[in-house]
């Protein structure tokens, strides 16, 4: 049993919103994979601790939880024939070259896109991936490798779509999947890979892609599915208004009502975007407890719209934050789209928004969204999961609040990052992995998938 101290920080993020919350401005102690002393400035551990970090020159955040991604889209970020597009456009120009992705592209996508949010100070990632061409059948199988190889939390979901050309939907009939393959694959996935309890490291989801991609029993077997396996449920809803038009066209009902329909107006369910909704759906959606995760700098690249996220909170919807696919942001910096929430919340409400309420949507809230408990928020009985920032860079010169700062002025590179006790940032890099390797490969993966 090892017991460390990380000591008094500089500055220091719980997103404890507890009425007792402790001080925690002596730092943590970490024994083992939790979190078992929060300490008060000038508070001694209450026994020895086999090792100190000293925290001074850091600011001391929860590692930040990322809700919402499509990893393989890292392969076709920048790409210049939809830089320019609306959601619907850019679809079905990208359609075309995902059908083309291959295991191995696959597997360097993930890693990327593991690794960017691993330095960016992301703990716990979630993916949905919905694109199976014929010889990607164990595309989550190769994800879990990765996530298993860096060493951070993941819920990654089993996506599908059903719904082809051929019968009204967006995307073309090479990547859709009979519903039966589908539902055989996500049970196999769940009892292969499932963790449930504190400090589960993989977790498996459902999520049929989108109401213009899937098909309405492929939306209720999949609720029915998860009920049984006791997993959750993602899907986009809500993104833009040429949605709302297609659900209004085809079910003949808005998008919530659809939801509820097949249902999905759950607390078992998270929603990818959740822009256009009303007071009333946004009211129904707080009752059911139903989550969603903001995609800022998506919705902004897409024109996608602003989200309510304030109304949505208030409503009791459990809200936080996705960098979503790196077609459409196409970073995934987890710190800078807190700022992108906190900026374009503000646009909306003013700025009396907090810059503490955009770091607990990327951390608490997160944590909500994909139903855990033992993560995202630093104290007593959690798991050891942790980010830690220096200010030493150019950036940060002459900032005085360290918290704001890490928002304000744009960090986007965590100094250390822990899992359950387990450093996998050090020194700003990730021990054991070779980035521009990694690079040069994902690189010629991108570039082959374009070019077909
Ligand atoms: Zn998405």
């Amino acid at each position: 049993m090892t017991r460390l101290w990380i000591k008094n920080p500089l500055g220091v993020f719980t997103a404890d919103d507890t009425p007792d919350a402790p001080d925690a401005s002596g730092g943590l102690v970490v024994e083992n994979a939790v979190i078992t002393e929060v300490l008060a400035r000038g508070a001694e551990p209450s026994a020895p601790v086999e090792e100190v970090f000293d925290a001074s020159q850091h600011v001391l955040t929860p590692g930040l939880i990322n809700t919402h991604h499509h990893f393989y889209q890292t392969l076709t970020r920048a790409w210049g024939p939809v830089a320019d597009a609306e959601l619907f456009p850019w679809l079905t120009g990208l359609y075309p070259v995902w059908a083309r992705l291959t295991p191995r592209a696959l597997e360097l996508a993930t890693t990327v896109a593991l690794a960017e949010l691993l330095l960016s100070g992301c703990t716990t990632a979630a993916d949905h991936h919905y694109v199976f061409p014929p010889g990607l059948d164990e595309a989550i199988d190769i994800q879990v490798s990765a996530v298993r190889r860096l060493g951070l939390r993941a819920t990654l979901t089993r996506g599908s779509m059903t719904l082809g050309q051929d019968d009204g939907g967006l995307p073309p009939q090479s990547v859709v999947q009979p519903l039966d393959t589908i539902l055989e694959d996500s049970a196999r996935l769940v009892r292969t890979y499932h963790e449930t309890g504190p400090g589960a490291q993989v977790q498996i989801a459902l999520a049929p892609c989108s109401p213009f991609s899937v098909t309405t029993d492929a939306m209720r077997e999949s609720a029915r599915l998860a009920t049984e396996l006791d997993v959750r449920l993602h899907t986009h809803l809500a993104e833009t208004l040429d949605e709302e038009d297609f659900c209004r066209e085809r079910f003949g009902m808005r998008t919530v009502d659809y939801l509820e329909s097949v249902g999905w107006l759950t607390d078992r369910t998270w929603l990818g975007h959740g822009i256009h909704f009303d007071d009333d759906e946004i009211s129904r959606l707080g009752e059911a407890g139903t989550a969603v995760a903001h995609c800022p700098t998506s919705n902004m690249r897409l024109a996608s719209g602003i989200a309510r996220v304030l109304e949505l909170e208030d409503a009791g919807v459990p809200v936080g934050l996705g960098v979503d696919g790196s077609a459409s942001n196409d970073a995934s910096t987890m710190v800078a789209e807190v700022r992108q929430a906190l900026y374009l919340q503000r646009l909306r409400y003013g700025a009396s928004v907090p810059v503490h309420r955009a770091l607990a949507w990327g951390t608490r809230g997160s944590a909500r969204v994909l139903g855990r408990d033992d993560v995202g928020v630093l104290a007593v009985g959690n798991q050891a999961d942790l980010a830690l920032w220096r200010l030493d860079e150019l950036r940060f010169s002459g900032s005085h609040d360290p918290v704001a700062a890490l928002v304000l002025c744009a960090a986007d590179r965590a100094d250390r990052a822990m899992v359950g006790g387990q450093w996998r940032v050090v020194d700003g890099r990730i021990p054991d992995l070779d980035v521009d390797a990694l690079v040069a490969e994902h690189s010629a993966a991108a570039r082959g998938l374009i070019s077909g």
